[in-house]
């Protein structure tokens, strides 16, 4: 087995979930994305993960698949709980607790899923380089996982409690995540920040030393994310000649599609509207739900469509057929829809919040605004719809930034990140 081999863990994010369907989203696309980039320049990966329920639809690509334990109890190498991402990327199921354990018991099963990892590295005679762990759950795990090989630890967070708290009064978040994070950004060799707000407020919540902090960017798959012919895009979703705003994402209140809502309901242009909500929320959250209701109560129903779940791949047809993508969140580490849509050469008008003044360039691929407030993003959006030539030199421009953020261009920066760690580690091993 090759030594350059990289370890993931992506304990609670499946990089085979399926994004945009309860709590997959942003971390499970990042996670697939990179791995396969890495791949793609030479470097093997292997993704842990838990074995987890898929819903409905989704392909099973979890241990339910196992036939059941091996004769000698355990089920690990079964061959069902390895499954490629590509030539050199793997993902690796290893049971924690019960497949459909709720989020709030998975602390609690940390010091199993360990054991599970040593006793398959053990047990398939691995040798890894470097552990890259994604969110401070995984985080836990490969502090202990890299020392106990003694490799270097580089974390990306995602989302820290401290700062998803500070986004909007009454969000809580468990005591032991806090203090876990606090360890951990003391801890690691390289916490990867998505922005220059994360770094900061890295520095600033947790006292983190910025030395250690590496900006590496999300990236973007800029073949499947690439502008398509708006009207053929719109006759493929059976739209007719009206201005169309588009939101993409998980829903759920912190991304604030309720102010998309409240914005459809102060529009005021010459121009038919129809606003579509990609995205489903958990189920048991009842947001979608919500919001149907406050469409209602401010008459805006009948040009709202709630759509539901959408598949990558068809994506690229939605943010084509749009005129703009809305991002209205109170809070965003990085912003991947953005992202996704200024690839395929939409304007977007976000929150100036976290990530999103990274992705979008205010007044070039779209606008920023300060104030969560429905009026505010109106006159925005106003702006964008009635005017074609402007809506057309933000695409391009939006295309022109997306083109920067390529995974491979981010995979090669992570790469190097890993390199530096490794020669340290030798550097200081030879003093
Ligand atoms: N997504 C999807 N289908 C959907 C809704 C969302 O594939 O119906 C994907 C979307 O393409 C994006 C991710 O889910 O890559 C959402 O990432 P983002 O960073 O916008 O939000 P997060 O989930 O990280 O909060």
């Amino acid at each position: 087995m090759s030594e350059a081999r990289v370890a993931f863990i992506s304990f609670h994010a499946s990089p085979l979930a399926a994004p945009g369907e309860g709590k997959a989203g942003g971390m499970n696309v990042y996670v697939r994305q990179l791995a396969r980039s890495l791949g793609n320049i030479g470097i093997p990966v292997d993704v842990f993960t838990r074995e987890y329920r898929p819903h409905a639809g989704q392909p099973d690509v979890t241990g339910g698949k196992n036939t059941g334990p091996s004769p000698d109890g355990s089920n690990r190498n079964s061959p069902n709980m390895i499954e490629a991402i590509s030539g050199n990327v793997r993902v690796i199921h290893l049971p924690a607790g019960e497949p459909d354990a709720p989020m709030h018991s998975l602390y609690g099963v940390l010091p199993d899923f360990l054991e599970e990892m040593k006793a398959f590295t053990l047990g398939n005679d691995l040798t890894y380089r470097a552990v890259h762990s994604h969110y401070w759950l995984s985080g836990w795990l490969g502090r202990a996982f890299s020392r106990w090989l003694d490799i270097p630890h580089t974390i990306t967070f995602h989302t820290l409690s401290r700062i998803k708290m500070q986004s909007r009064a009454g969000e809580n978040e468990p005591v032991e995540r806090q203090e876990v994070e606090e360890q951990l950004i003391a801890s690691a060799d390289r916490i990867i920040a998505f922005s220059p707000h994360e770094r900061d407020s890295m520095a600033r919540l947790y006292g983190a030393d910025v030395k250690r902090i590496q900006l590496a960017p999300c990236g973007v798959d800029l073949g499947t994310f690439r502008p398509l012919d708006r009207e053929e895009s719109r006759q493929r979703l059976g739209l007719n000649g009206d201005k169309v705003l588009l939101y993409v994402g998980r829903i759920e209140s912190l991304k604030g599609v309720e102010l998309l809502v409240r914005t459809a309901a102060h529009l005021d242009t010459c121009e038919p509207v129809r606003v579509l909500v990609v995205g489903d929320d958990n189920g048991q959250d009842g947001e979608v739900e919500r919001l149907r209701e406050l469409a209602g109560t401010l008459q805006v129903d009948d040009f709202i469509d709630f759509v539901g779940r959408v598949a990558q791949e068809e994506l690229p047809v939605y943010y084509s057929a749009a005129d703009v993508c809305v991002v209205p969140s109170f809070y965003e580490s990085f912003g991947l829809a953005a992202l996704e849509s200024m690839a395929c050469g939409t304007p977007v008008v976000a929150s100036r919040v976290g990530g999103l003044p990274t992705v979008v360039q205010h007044g070039s691929t779209g606008y920023l605004k300060s104030w969560r407030c429905p009026e505010a993003f109106a006159n925005s959006l106003e702006m964008l719809i009635s005017s074609k030539s402007l809506q057309h030199s933000m695409g391009v421009a939006a295309r022109r930034r997306a083109e920067d953020l390529s995974w491979d261009k981010v995979a090669e920066r992570i790469a190097g990140v890993y390199d530096a760690l490794v020669e340290e580690r030798s550097a200081s091993r030879s003093t």
